[in-house]
């Protein structure tokens, strides 16, 4: 039967954190830097208790003294929670793997949510993949496959063709493997290609054509780009580095589809024993030294969403040997946990609560509101006039942060049709007229009442007449 495999693929909401590059602390004292406009504050403004806190955290996890913990970021909408937990990712290093989840995401029709939680978890583990690879390299002088002497035993089909390669001053015949003789027919390799074949996996690779040997080939290859045949030794070792997650090692292992299958995204749930024998290799690779793990973080939103079940799993999941570190946010204060009559704080049960160091997030600042958004403007490229820099960051202090950030980019295009270089406040107010912020559209709902359907009254059904 052909398996089926179903993952969570998605886009992550990244644009709107772009500008930030890690937590804009000293590292040694862990204090925040000020607010002074420049590259070391990594993009990050104000917040500095929070900041102080989370680099803490994030000094804890490098020095290997942070097992089954987790954090959470308590704050108002709006004030940060996404943008700290991804400065803390970036915090930990250039390549940690951040992956945001919204936590009603998990009550997908499609797949369980433990296995949404699973899989989030495991593309928050980073695979660092050093590969040492033998490699045949040189210029096609020759190829032949002997077919027939192939069908028969294996011995025969061990050496199933032969390969003549030259670099400028050598020419080494190799005999093929049929793996190796496989690719070739299927790369359509031909006399005069400068190849290179990883000897273990028969892997060929083109690196393009030699002038040389132009001359040996037919006219399928006009337009090919002519190289010059690489120098030294035919033979090569290669150091390749990859950086995967675990769930993607998990994906292309279940696939029994093929390749075109890591496309669908549209196929079950991973097996059990899948991700047993994938952990068990892994282990094996990193023991070898041919692997190392990234733990990364797992940023959780809305985490006051998630239910007991759930709440079990991450308990359990925090406990085993390659936990990314669990980031979850809530803007909830004491409110019932869902699925059951209980209330507590953050809707979390107190077993989960006591595993997470809580971090708050303060309301901004005027004068932080308006560096905020002229860091938004520099890193969208958008000039804005110093006066519509101030009525955006009214807008956002009345509103929210992010509509003024929404309000921003539509003032640019409105700017840019009237073929000017800066954002005026003109531009500002009109963006703000064609664009509700959430207190107007409430007030609007409420005024127009009557005009709207309610959910009781769509539920009702209507007589016949
Ligand atoms: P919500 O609760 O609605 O999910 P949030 O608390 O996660 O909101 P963010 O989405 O992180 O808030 O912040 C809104 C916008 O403001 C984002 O573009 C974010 O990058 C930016 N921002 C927030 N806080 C800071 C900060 N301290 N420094 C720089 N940019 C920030």
């Amino acid at each position: 039967m052909i398996e089926a495999v179903r993952t969570l693929d998605k886009v992550e909401r990244i644009g709107a954190h772009s500008h930030i590059g890690g937590l804009g602390v000293d590292p040694t004292a862990l204090e925040p830097l000020q607010n002074d406009g420049t590259a070391s504050q990594q993009g990050m403004v104000g917040q500095r208790r929070a900041r102080r806190a989370a680099a803490v955290v994030c000094r804890m996890v490098s020095e290997g003294q942070w097992a089954g913990r987790g954090v959470l970021i308590a704050g108002k909408p709006g004030t940060g929670k996404t943008a700290l937990a991804m400065a803390m990712a970036q915090q930990l290093g250039p390549s940690t793997p951040f992956t945001k989840l919204t936590a009603s995401e998990v009550y997908s029709l499609e797949v369980s949510k433990t296995e949404s939680l699973t899989q989030a978890f495991r593309r928050s583990v980073g695979v660092h993949i050093r590969e040492e690879t033998d490699v045949i390299e040189g210029e096609v002088v020759e190829w032949e496959v002997e077919r027939e002497q192939a069908a028969g035993s294996a011995a025969a089909a061990a050496a199933a063709g032969r390969l003549v390669l030259k670099t400028t001053d050598m020419e080494t015949v190799y005999e093929l493997g049929r793996k190796m003789m496989d690719a070739l027919v299927r790369q359509r390799v031909k006399v005069g290609d400068v190849v290179s074949i990883d000897k273990a996996s028969g892997r060929v690779t083109k690196l393009g054509r030699s002038f040389a040997h132009s001359r040996d080939y037919d006219a399928t290859g006009a337009g090919t780009r002519f190289v010059a045949c690489p120098e030294g030794e035919v033979q090569k070792r290669r150091q390749v580095e990859h950086l995967v997650s675990l769930h993607d090692i998990d994906v292309i292992n279940s696939r029994q589809q093929g390749f075109l299958a890591l496309f669908s995204g549209d196929t079950g749930e991973i097996k059990p024993e899948v991700r047993e024998q994938i952990d068990a290799k892994v282990a094996q690779w990193c023991e070898e030294g041919k692997a190392e793990m990234v733990p990364g973080v797992l940023f959780i939103d809305e985490v006051h969403i998630l239910d007991m079940e759930c709440f079990s799993f991450l308990n359990r999941m925090l406990e085993s040997d390659v936990a990314p570190l669990l980031v979850c946010a809530s803007n909830r204060g004491v409110t019932r946990i869902r699925g059951t009559e209980y209330r507590s704080p953050h809707g979390l049960p107190v077993d989960f609560l006591d595993r997470l160091l809580i971090i708050a997030t303060e309301p901004y600042a005027e004068e932080e509101c308006r560096e905020i958004l002229r860091l938004r403007s520099v890193e969208e490229d958008v000039e804005v006039a110093p006066a519509a820099l101030a009525l955006l960051t009214k807008i956002a202090l009345e509103t929210s942060l992010r509509y003024a950030m929404y309000a921003m980019t539509a003032s640019a295009l409105i700017c840019a049709r009237r073929k000017a270089a800066a954002v005026e406040v003109e531009d500002v107010k009109k963006a703000y007229v064609l664009f509700m912020d959430t207190k107007r559209s409430t007030r609007y709902v409420q005024e127009h009442a009557d005009d709207f359907l309610t959910m009781e009254e769509a539920d009702t059904p209507v007589p016949p007449s």
